[in-house]
């Protein structure tokens, strides 16, 4: 089966679900939102797709067949509303959307559903969080390397951690290694530094980028990002995805060896 999950034939998709490897389908989780006046929109989707596909050879060295989904490319996304561009949507229309893909998935028996997310508003990961939880309650396993997390977050860049990281060095090294061709580069070497820490600021009851500090929709310090910084940090975050997964399928695994033995 091609991982790219739509390139497949229907007839390649039922023949790779009746196979004896568990087949996982990775939903890549972005947005379409303002990045700073050197990113493209659509800096989140190239994340997520980058990370599904970096996790993949990892995955098959573990016997799990994975695809990667047409990504999710509509998010919530309020706080940078008002920047051109930006395309914001309900989390209730999200969630929707993500229950029904899920019950898709489990009708035609995907061993687990993968959410590979780099939209970090705290509107978006909130929606995955209970998305998640109701989706394994209708009976599909999710693998959600929540980056946000305190454990999974340590395993990111300084930057990241710091919060400053909205199209800054941590994403904009992201988009350097995978879409080079997108990146403003007259933009970014014009962009003075923005320390100001946007997870800060949402905590303290900013709604907007702007009144988080971030005027031209970037936070951090996008001039010091690097395609090798951005590789690096890729592999991390691919690392934690196929971990998440493993562990997901290893699960379903025990649970389904009593019935067999039935
Ligand atoms: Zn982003």
């Amino acid at each position: 089966m091609k991982n790219v999950f739509a390139d497949n034939t229907w007839p390649t998709v039922r023949a790779a679900l009746a196979g004896e490897k568990p087949v996982v389908a990775i939903l890549p989780c972005g947005a379409t939102e303002a990045h700073g006046p050197h990113l493209p929109l659509s800096t989140d989707v190239i994340i997520s797709e980058s990370m599904a596909h970096e996790a993949l050879a990892g995955l098959a060295q573990h016997g799990i067949t994975a695809v990667v989904l047409p990504p999710l490319a509509y998010a919530p996304a309020e706080y940078a509303e008002a920047f051109a561009g930006t395309i914001t949507v309900s989390a209730a229309a999200a969630t929707a959307l993500l229950l029904d893909i899920a019950r898709s998935l489990r009708a035609q028996g995907f061993a687990c559903l993968a959410v590979a997310n780099s939209h970090f508003d705290p509107a978006n990961v909130a929606m995955l969080r209970e998305a998640a939880e109701t989706i394994r309650g209708l009976g599909l396993p999710v693998a959600f390397p929540d980056f946000t997390r305190r454990k999974l977050a340590q395993t990111l860049t300084e930057e990241f951690q710091s919060g400053a990281c909205h199209a800054g060095q941590f994403e904009t090294s992201l988009v350097l290694a995978a879409r080079a061709d997108l990146v403003d580069d007259a933009a970014r070497a014009k962009l003075a530094d923005n320390p100001s820490s946007l997870t800060e600021a949402f905590s303290k009851g900013a709604r907007t980028f702007e009144e988080a500090g971030g005027p031209e929709a970037y936070f951090g310090f996008p001039r010091r990002a690097s395609a090798t910084e951005g590789r690096e940090t890729c592999r991390v975050m691919a690392e934690a995805l196929t971990r998440a997964v493993v562990e997901v399928v290893a699960l379903r695994n025990q649970d389904a060896a009593p019935q067999q033995m039935r």
